[in-house]
């Protein structure tokens, strides 16, 4: 039997695949990030704005198959820049800017093609490098520095890896000279749940898991691995690297790798509103003066999320220190909304995004050699302690699957 440790979509998903040959064990809800709370009516993602999307058909059309019913979208996301909505991502979206300021992206965009480049050693340069300075002091150093509340030249290239696409020349140029482009395209084309918020899909895949309510407070690993005092023959960990110190005596030997990863909390602000609002997906918000880094208008990815004639937003901070309810009502006027809103609950997340720091490869290949050496598989985007989003731990976990099926086979013959 195989023990996992988690129940979010990482646990849930290996727990899925691997049907009656594990138990799931989950300390708090089925679902972790993919929570939804329907309060007053208004249904709110309490983990922050999660859109369904995949450069992988394959991937997102089983993901889809979890769904009873669901919307496609066309995304419609903008940048908060100078008082007004700049499509996003920001290089696409120059055309909208005055002659003025297009003229001074483009001829710094140009320059930048043509110099000669040392190779960026941190985020800020890659940035640099790549964008060209207009664009990075605009909008990526602000954005990213909100977002990451620290240095960017503490973030190493790993994190960029995929993750942030080169934007095609062509598409700034065009953009530069009025035309307009898209970019990010993979995530062009996004689903949502008809009805139920992200949850929905979570709850779906769980619905063929074996799961134990109950939080694993203790590993220990002999000849044989004992979870809680319950014996397994392999655990899978999906569960954040972090606590490792708290589960596991013999961690101790990693204790520095451990106290090294860096990460980020949330702060998710539900908010009900009276009226319409703008008809967009997400906003992004780089102003230093603006509490919050992000604002999803949960309602138009589905009517369903909000009473008739209302709407519902989710504001998200990171790092969050004291949530003060005034800075968001003023904040939530400055983006232009002026309808009559009410701040809802606010959920807070203490792991919500992993920080790439310099060391982050070291460190977390150090923990996972401790970890499989003792049959404990990591897995998930706390466990893997890598940036995952859904379509890519679906896609890890049928690997996972083949390889412990793999291994269950040859144990067999
Ligand atoms: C703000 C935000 C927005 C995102 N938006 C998107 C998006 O739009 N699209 C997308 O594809 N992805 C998105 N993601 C990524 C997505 O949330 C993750 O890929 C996914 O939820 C990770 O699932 P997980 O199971 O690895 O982790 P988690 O959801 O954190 O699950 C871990 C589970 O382990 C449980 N646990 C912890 N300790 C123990 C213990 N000791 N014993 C038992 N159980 C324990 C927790 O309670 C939790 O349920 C977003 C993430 C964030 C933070």
């Amino acid at each position: 039997m195989i023990c996992v440790v988690g129940g979010g979509l990482a646990g849930l998903s290996i727990g899925y695949l691997l049907k009656g040959k594990c138990v799931v064990f989950e300390a708090n809800r089925i679902g972790g990030l993919l929570r939804s709370e329907k309060i007053d009516g208004y249904t709110f993602d309490t983990g922050g704005s999660h859109i369904l999307f995949s450069n992988d058909e394959k991937v997102l059309s089983e993901l889809l198959q979890f769904l009873d019913d669901y919307i496609e979208h066309r995304r419609r996301a903008f940048i908060f820049y100078k008082g007004r909505y700049v499509k996003y991502p920001f290089e696409n979206g120059i055309f909208s800017l005055s002659p003025h300021e297009r003229f001074e992206i483009l001829k710094d965009f140009v320059e930048n093609l043509l110099k000669e480049k040392k190779r960026p050693k941190n985020l800020l340069e890659w940035f640099q490098h790549v964008f060209g300075n207009a664009i990075t002091e605009k909008y990526l150093k602000p954005y990213n520095e909100k977002l990451w509340k620290r240095d960017l030249r503490e973030i190493s290239l790993d994190w960029v890896g995929g993750r942030v696409p080169n934007p095609p020349i062509d598409d700034v140029l065009k953009s530069a000279v009025g035309i307009e482009t898209e970019g990010y395209v993979h995530q062009l084309r996004f689903f949502y749940p008809l009805s139920g918020g992200i949850e929905i899909l979570a709850k779906n895949i769980a619905e063929n898991v074996n799961i134990k309510m109950e939080a694993v407070r203790r590993i220990e690993v002999g000849d044989k691995i004992y979870v809680n005092g319950e014996e397994f023959e392999k655990v899978v960990y999906t569960a954040p690297l972090k606590d490792l110190t708290k589960i596991m005596r013999d961690a101790r030997e990693i204790r520095e790798n451990i106290e090294k990863l860096e990460y980020n909390s949330l702060a998710v602000v539900g908010i009900g509103v009276k009226g319409k609002v703008p008809n967009i997906h997400w906003l992004y918000v780089p102003q230093e003066d603006i509490v919050f880094h992000r604002i999803a208008f949960l309602s138009n990815y589905s009517p369903e999320m909000a009473p008739k004639n209302c709407s519902t937003i989710i504001a998200e901070i990171s790092n969050p220190e004291k949530i003060n309810e005034g800075e968001i009502l003023e904040g939530l006027r400055k983006v232009g909304i002026e309808n009559e809103v009410e701040i809802v609950k606010t959920w807070r997340w203490e792991f919500a995004y992993i920080v790439y720091n310099h060391d982050y490869r070291e460190n977390v290949e150090a923990i996972k050699k401790f970890l499989l050496r003792r049959n404990i598989i990591p897995f998930g985007r706390f466990g893997l302690w890598e940036y995952l989003n859904m379509d890519m731990i679906w896609k890890k976990a049928k690997e996972l699957y083949e390889s412990l099926s793999c291994d269950i086979e040859q144990r067999q013959c």
